[in-house]
């Protein structure tokens, strides 16, 4: 299950409801509803076929912090 990162919208798709392509900056869908890009993460199974996860924003919440200051 999928669901739409921009936060109005957040619908819920299946993969199967969804086109996943590679725009050259990783594999995203398009949300069918409001068109919001969704970053995934492909993964190999073990019988090779490929899994996407999506990164959620909640998970990737470290990356947005503003850096700590260093001291010097
Ligand atoms: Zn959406």
């Amino acid at each position: 299950m999928f669901v739409c990162q921009n936060q109005p919208c957040g619908a819920r798709w299946m993969p199967a409801e969804v086109v996943i392509k590679n725009e050259g900056q990783g594999p995203i869908f398009r949300c069918p509803l409001c068109g919001a890009r969704n970053r995934l993460m492909a993964s190999h199974r073990a019988d090779g076929s490929i899994d996407y996860k999506q990164l959620r924003r909640e998970a990737s919440g470290a990356d947005a912090a503003p850096p700590k200051a260093r001291r010097s």
